[in-house]
C-alpha cells in the first residue's frame, strides 16, 4: 500500500471510536509490530531464550479491522513467525480483556492453542470469551477461554492459572510460548475490574518461565500507567531472575510514583469484592479439563513449505549502554544493509568515485 492508501484504509472503514487516528499512527504500528516479529525471529534463530516487547500485545486487532486500541495484531504476526520453526505454539493471555483477535486468527487450526483468562459478562469489552468458545474444525478444543467475574484475587487467579497452564503444556507440548501480560488485570486499573497485585500477576510470568521453552513476552492493556510501568519492570526482573529493590531510583518520571516511590502498588480503597466463588472457579476448571481430554495428544504437523526469514540485522542492541535512551529513529539508522547505497562515510558511490 502507498502511504496515502494506508491512511484512507484506516480512516474510511476500519476505525471505530476506540481506535483514534493520530499522527505517525502507521509508524507506531510498524514499531510495535516489528518489535514482536523481531522477538520471534530472535527466538527462532536461538539468539535468546526469552524475548520481551512491552510495546506489543495488541490482541484485539482483527485481520480487516482495528479494535479496542489495537490497530495491527503484532501477536498474530509473531506467532506466524514462530510457526516457521515450531509445530505447535501456545498463546497465553492475562490481560483483563479477552484475547479475541489472536483467538480468531487461529480458531480453526490445532497448530496454535490460545488460552485467555479474562473478565466476561456485564457487556464487558469485547463481549466474547465464553468457556463454550472452544475453536472449530481442526482447531476444535484448541481455543481455551477462562471467563472470570469482577474482583478475582491473587490466590484464586494464580491457583486456577497454574492448574490450567500445567495441564495445557503437558497435553499440548508446545514448541514455544507467547505470553501477553496486559496489566489492566491489576487492582486499581482505570478500565479493569480484577484485584491482582503485581506479585500475583508476575507469579503467572514466573510460572510460565519455568517451562524453559522459547518464550515471547509482550505487554498489552493497562490504564493506570504508573502501575503498568511498575508491573512490567517487576516482570522484566522475574524473566531475568533478578529481584528488584522496592525503592524506585531517581529518573525523569519519578513524580508519577509519588508519594511512596515504591514498586509495590499502594493499596487504597481499591479492593473489590471477589465475585468468583470457589464453586464457580472449580466448575470452569473442570470444563476446561474436560475439553482438554478431547484433544489429540500433541498433534503432529505435515511438512510444508516455510517462507524464508526476513533479513536479520548485524546490529546488536546488547552492545549499547542500557542507561542511555535511544529513540527508534536513531536505532534504525544504526542498522545498515550491505547492498544499499548510503550518504556519508559508508556511501558506496563515494567509494566507487574514489576507485
Ligand atoms: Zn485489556
Amino acid at each position: 500500500m502507498r502511504p496515502k492508501d494506508r491512511i484512507s484504509y484506516f480512516y474510511d472503514d476500519n476505525l471505530g471510536e476506540d481506535c483514534p487516528v493520530f499522527e505517525n499512527l502507521f509508524e507506531f504500528c510498524q514499531i510495535y509490530a516489528g518489535g514482536t516479529i523481531d522477538a520471534a525471529r530472535r527466538l527462532n534463530n536461538q539468539l535468546c531464550d526469552i524475548a520481551i516487547n512491552w510495546a506489543g500485545g495488541l490482541h484485539h486487532a482483527k485481520k480487516c479491522e482495528a479494535s479496542g486500541f489495537c490497530y495491527i495484531n503484532d501477536l498474530v504476526l509473531g506467532i506466524l513467525e514462530l510457526l516457521k520453526y515450531h509445530a505447535r505454539v501456545l498463546y497465553i493471555d492475562i490481560d483483563v480483556h479477552h484475547g479475541d483477535g489472536v483467538e480468531e486468527a487461529f480458531y480453526f487450526t490445532d497448530r496454535v492453542m490460545t488460552v485467555s483468562f479474562h473478565k466476561f459478562g456485564d457487556m464487558f469489552f469485547p463481549g466474547t470469551g465464553d468457556v463454550k468458545e472452544i475453536g472449530g474444525k481442526e482447531g476444535k478444543f484448541y481455543a481455551i477461554n477462562v471467563p472470570l467475574k469482577d474482583g478475582i484475587d491473587d490466590t484464586s487467579f494464580t491457583r486456577l492459572f497454574k492448574a490450567i497452564i500445567a495441564k495445557v503444556v503437558e497435553t499440548y507440548q508446545p514448541g514455544a510460548i507467547v505470553l501477553q501480560c496486559g496489566a489492566d488485570s491489576l487492582a486499581g486499573d482505570r478500565l479493569g475490574c480484577f484485584n491482582l497485585s503485581i506479585d500475583g500477576h508476575s507469579e503467572c510470568v514466573r510460572f510460565v518461565k519455568k517451562f524453559n521453552l522459547p518464550l515471547l513476552v509482550t505487554g498489552g492493556g493497562g490504564y493506570t500507567k504508573e502501575n503498568v510501568a511498575r508491573c512490567w519492570a517487576v516482570e522484566t526482573g522475574v524473566l531475568l531472575d533478578t529481584e528488584l529493590p522496592n525503592e524506585i531510583p531517581e529518573n525523569e518520571y519519578i513524580k508519577y510514583f509519588a508519594p511512596d516511590y515504591s514498586l509495590k502498588i499502594p493499596r487504597g480503597n481499591i479492593i473489590l469484592e471477589n465475585l468468583n466463588s470457589k464453586s464457580y472457579l472449580s466448575a470452569i476448571k473442570m470444563q476446561v479439563f474436560e475439553n482438554l481430554r478431547n484433544i489429540q495428544h500433541a498433534p503432529s504437523v505435515q511438512m510444508q513449505e516455510v517462507p524464508p526469514d526476513f533479513y536479520i540485522p548485524d546490529f546488536d542492541e546488547d552492545e549499547q549502554n542500557p542507561d542511555e535512551r535511544m529513540d527508534q529513529h536513531t536505532q534504525d539508522k544504526q542498522i545498515q544493509r550491505d547492498d544499499e547505497y548510503y550518504d556519508g562515510d559508508n556511501d558506496n558511490d563515494q567509494n566507487m568515485d574514489d576507485a
